[in-house]
């Protein structure tokens, strides 16, 4: 039998599903355009890399650390460190390989073929890719022309029928949040027939702003099933070594969705880093103060050269360049510059930039302007 008739024979959403637009890597783009420096501002990773107290804990299990033993399963010390700080039952919290990965098993636990979810357009890939892959059916809700949630179409959106309502919050890729009271009134509008899967990937960038919500107090007010989802990927600035974290709202979700995911789905390098990494909160305090000032030069800069972006609570910008943005990040990648270009329907002409580091900040926008516009 030929791979294509095999192919064929298997389930239509498998064969359908849309790659992720994982992005470009440094080293590509390096080696292709013949490049001394890139900035690699698409992915919305930290600038200031891990902390110093991760790294020094590194160097140390690679010559400690045995390799030999399979990690903890339960990721035990690191629950228990997180549950406390949260004040959550250790029972409800479950990890993953990032928190991609809690996406995915949330997807296998909770969906079936023909299983409505509703998320935002313009949305992160995987919340629609992950439903997909299942079979259930996605329904977009586009965000308001300013770019701030249409929380009045969500409610509008969702009924009994929902089985899953994802929202990025602050929103990936807009860089907008829901505030408390709006968090509370699309809650109040959801059926306890639908999961609310709450996705905090930012939700260091935001915490400290007037009226960003409290989110576990406020899911854990609701009658719904929910699940949280953080990551140590953004404002740790630990992405490569794939750790994030979920709190569901019941210790039996998380019971039903450890049973689905792979036993020892974090590996101990990344589990003892994580702990590391979430005792030194100087650390992200600091990157999240990075963060706030690159963003606000960033938007000064492009506001000079005539572009509006979004209002942003995150590590990142959006905005309408009012040209093909695939083309224009296409000709940036000349000078280095790796931005995130949209490719949703309607969104072409948005990017979305990470805010870096002060010198790859500056050549993003001396990049934006030479490429910009023709
Ligand atoms: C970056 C991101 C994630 C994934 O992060 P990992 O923990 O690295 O898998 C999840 N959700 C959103 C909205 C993100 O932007």
């Amino acid at each position: 039998m030929s791979v294509t008739a095999f192919i064929e024979n298997l389930r239509a959403e498998v064969r359908g599903l849309p790659a992720y637009n994982a992005g470009l890597s440094g080293e590509f783009v390096r080696a292709r355009y013949g490049v001394p420096h890139v900035a690699k501002l698409g992915s919305n990773e930290n600038p200031r890399g891990a902390s110093a107290a991760v790294l020094a804990h590194l160097a140390e299990f690679t010559t400690a650390g045995t390799l030999a033993l399979y990690p903890d399963p339960s990721c035990g010390a690191l629950r228990s460190l997180i549950a406390e700080r949260l004040a959550v039952d250790p029972e409800q919290m479950l990890f993953g390989n990032g928190s991609e990965d809690l996406l995915a098993i949330a997807a296998h636990t909770f969906l079936a073929p023909g299983d409505e979810v509703i998320t935002v357009i313009p949305s992160f890939g995987l919340h629609i890719i992950y439903p997909q892959s299942v079979g259930a059916e996605v329904v977009t809700v586009p965000m308001r022309a300013d770019f701030e949630f249409d929380v009045d179409a969500l409610i509008a959106a969702v009924s009994p029928r929902t089985r899953m309502l994802i929202i990025s919050n602050p929103s990936n890729p807009v860089g907008c949040a829901m505030d408390a009271s709006e968090m509370r009134r699309l809650l109040n509008a959801v059926s306890p027939r639908t999961l609310v899967l709450w996705d905090e990937a930012y939700f260091e960038y935001a915490a400290d702003k007037d009226g960003y919500p409290d989110s576990l107090a406020i899911l854990r007010e609701s009658d719904l099933p929910w699940l949280l989802l953080r990551t140590f990927s953004k404002a740790y600035g630990l992405a490569a070594l794939r750790v994030g974290y979920g709190v569901a709202s019941a210790p039996e979700l998380a019971g039903l969705m450890n049973r689905v995911r792979t036993p020892f789905n974090i590996n101990q390098i990344a589990q003892q880093a994580a702990a590391v990494a979430f005792n030194d909160q100087a650390h992200v305090a600091a990157s999240v103060e990075t963060a706030r000032a690159g963003r606000e030069w960033m938007r000064t800069a492009l506001i000079r050269l005539g572009i509006n972006p979004a209002r942003s609570c995150a590590n990142f910008l959006f905005f309408d360049c009012r040209e093909d943005a695939a083309k224009l990040a296409g000709r940036m990648l000349e000078d280095g510059v790796i931005v995130k270009p949209w490719r949703e329907a309607g969104y072409e002409t948005c990017m979305r930039v990470s805010v870096g580091s002060t010198g790859d900040n500056a050549l993003f926008i001396e990049s934006f302007e030479r490429r910009r516009g023709r």
